[in-house]
């Protein structure tokens, strides 16, 4: 695997990679898949999911691995390590990986989504995927009369809050800051809601649950260290996303928070290499767009490779 020269590196095992696996796969490329730490993506990290097509109701973790086994199925090998430092200044290019292999390939696909920011407080890893989450569009439909927390103050969070108000008028936002930082539009929608709540210069300093979910959480005033303990039934984190490009930043164009910036669908500033999903679409953010752009890179690097051989 590491002196040969891969026709398709897919760096990423979220929907995106593995989709771009499947395309890959099944048009006789063998793609090999760079796993990194997060083998299946972040919906590893969550419970049901109930807006994939076809799955009225599925667990992360399951649909991942549904989508793992039909990528293996058609060939895709694994390398369970993570990418570290690439070299796409020369064909083909070099990836080197957290184990110092030395991978060269005449494609790459760059799948390696974005990471939600978190709190990292007491009780948050504990919950997360268990009524805390990052998703108001995935997520809502679960919480219909119940009472939710929004964290944050910026556009997410005022979507997330608007969102919500389909399903509940129980709905409290805590931000940081003494002033929301969204939008005047945004912030108009919400701060004109009676049926949301604002807590200022403030933030969740504890999560609490009982095993299975959480069920309340410690908010924390920030100036006063006043502490208020809150029953709750969701919590949604909308306080930014960082997109997993620390070792490719340097070699392809990227915006200024750091996404994948791409033309034509798929391709970076660098010929024969692709990005797909989270880590260039801050926008959609959703399990069924990534792997519509892993379709499409695969697509799109097999369309490239056809040229070049
Ligand atoms: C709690 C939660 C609930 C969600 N619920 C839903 C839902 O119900 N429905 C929905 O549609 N969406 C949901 N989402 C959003 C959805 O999970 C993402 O939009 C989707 O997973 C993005 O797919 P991706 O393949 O682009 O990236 P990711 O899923 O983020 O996968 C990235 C992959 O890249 C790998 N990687 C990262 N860096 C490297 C590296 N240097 N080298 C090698 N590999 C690397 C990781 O290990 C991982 O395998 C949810 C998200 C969260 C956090």
């Amino acid at each position: 695997m590491e002196n040969s020269i891969h026709n398709l590196i897919i760096v990423g095992s979220g929907p995106a990679g593995l989709t771009a696996a499947i395309y890959a796969a099944r048009s006789n490329l063998k793609p090999l898949i760079i796993d990194g730490d997060e083998p299946g993506g972040q919906l590893m990290g969550t419970s049901y999911v109930e807006n994939w097509p076809g799955e009225k109701s599925i667990l992360g973790p399951k649909l991942m691995m549904n989508i793992r086994d039909q990528a293996k199925h058609f060939g895709t090998e694994f390398l369970a390590e993570t990418v570290t430092k690439v070299d796409f200044s020369k064909k083909p290019f070099t990836l080197w990986t957290n184990r110092n292999k030395e991978l060269k390939s005449h494609a790459v696909v760059i799948a390696t989504g974005a990471t939600p920011k978190r709190l990292n407080v007491p009780g948050e890893s504990d919950y997360w995927g268990k009524g805390i989450t990052t998703c108001a569009v995935c997520d809502a439909a679960f919480y219909p009369d119940k009472n939710v927390l929004i964290i944050g103050g910026g556009d997410t969070a005022m979507e997330d809050a608007s969102f919500m108000k389909k399903f509940t008028n129980k709905i409290t936002v805590v931000h940081i800051l003494d002033k929301l930082t969204a939008s005047h539009a945004m912030q108009q929608r919400v701060t004109n809601d009676p049926d949301i709540n604002i807590i200022y210069n403030s933030t969740i300093t504890e999560f609490h649950g009982n095993g299975e979910h959480v069920t309340n959480v410690v908010i924390t005033n920030q100036n006063t260290g006043e502490k208020i303990k809150k029953d709750i039934d969701g919590v949604f984190i909308a306080i930014g996303l960082k997109p997993n490009t620390d070792p490719f930043k340097e070699h392809i164009a990227c915006d200024n928070w750091g996404f994948i910036k791409i033309t034509d669908n798929t391709k970076t500033s660098v010929e024969g290499v692709f990005a797909a999903g989270d880590v260039h679409d801050y926008r959609y953010r959703q399990a069924i767009t990534s792997a519509g752009d892993g379709c499409m890179a695969a697509l799109d690097a097999e369309k490239y490779l056809s040229n070049i051989k």
